[in-house]
């Protein structure tokens, strides 16, 4: 079983032909909300690649909750560790013009009241093989659910995204860091103090240093959108790290170059059908 602690957002699109200056109102193309969040989109993607997930959070009190909650359950995660909380849902309201420039206003919402684990948050976490983690919750929630991890007998992936610079006892607790090129370069020197480090390398796949170094190419595909993509891999390599880091690698490359190759995030992921047939392609 894997547990993700993480970040649950929807996201509001709207499509214009250029984006408003300040006081200035533009008429849109088109309207579409797509749930994500990388910690939903990490669950989901895992869940989808076939493993038990269940995931800790928080949505609001709004009709965005139910849908995210929604979101959740239908792809198989567990939900129960999901709380309500007073006030709204995170959100990303994302205007995307006609050359592909956007402009993004997050709303963490119910995401900033993941403070403090409850005793049933833990007995997930120890019931878990790996907990997976990225920084769109509080940082110090991250900590906390790291060190017990690690004190349980626990893996603990993390996924640094935002990218932030990273507590001293995050960095101790981490066993596997997962890391994009820009992620990596702003992390310097702190990556080599975690025993496993995966590196995205966007359409030539992905590169491990740990008890062995090696890079492995990405499947060649035609890409339409790569958002979600980072989500699929990171969600996959959790879902088949036990398996043995060459193999995970793989896997999770196939997986995100499938998710490179469908529109949107969660909903962008393959089952393991989907990623076995590219990865053997
Ligand atoms: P992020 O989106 O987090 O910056 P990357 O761009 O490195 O992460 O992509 C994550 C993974 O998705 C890559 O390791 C690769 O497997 C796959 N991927 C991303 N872009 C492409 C692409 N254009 N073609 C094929 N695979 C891709």
């Amino acid at each position: 079983r894997i547990v993700v602690l993480g970040s649950i957002n929807m996201d509001l699109i709207t499509r214009t032909p250029s984006l408003p200056d300040p006081g200035e109102t533009v008429l849109g193309t088109s309207f579409t909300t797509s749930p994500g969040g990388k910690g939903s989109n990490q669950a989901i993607a895992a869940a989808k690649a076939g493993v038990p997930v269940s995931f800790i959070g928080a949505v609001g009190d709004d009709e965005f909750g139910e849908t995210l909650r929604r979101t959740l359950s239908s792809a198989g995660v567990d939900d129960r560790a999901l709380r309500t909380a007073p006030g709204s849902s995170g959100i990303a309201a994302i205007s995307v013009d006609d050359h592909a420039e956007n402009s993004i206003v997050v709303v963490p919402g119910a995401n900033e009241h993941v403070r403090g684990l409850t005793d049933d948050d833990l007995a997930v976490i120890s019931d878990a093989a790996i907990l997976l983690c990225q920084l769109e919750i509080p940082l110090d929630t991250v900590v906390t659910a790291f060190e017990y991890a690690r004190s349980r007998g626990v893996v603990t992936m993390l996924n640094p995204s935002p990218v932030q610079d990273l507590p001293d006892a995050l960095v101790a607790a981490t066993d596997v860091l997962v890391v994009n090129e820009a992620e990596e370069a702003r992390l310097g020197n702190r990556v080599s103090e975690v025993a496993h480090v995966i590196t995205t390398l966007g359409a030539r796949g992905a590169r491990y240093r740990g008890s062995e170094s090696f890079e492995v190419a990405a499947p060649r595909v035609d890409a339409v959108d790569t958002t979600g993509a980072g989500d699929a891999f990171a969600g996959a390599l959790a879902a088949s790290w036990f398996d043995g880091p060459r193999t995970a690698v793989e896997w999770a490359c196939a997986a995100g170059s499938f998710a490179a190759t469908r529109p949107g995030a969660s909903t962008s992921s393959g089952t393991r059908a989907d990623i076995d047939a590219l990865r053997d392609a």
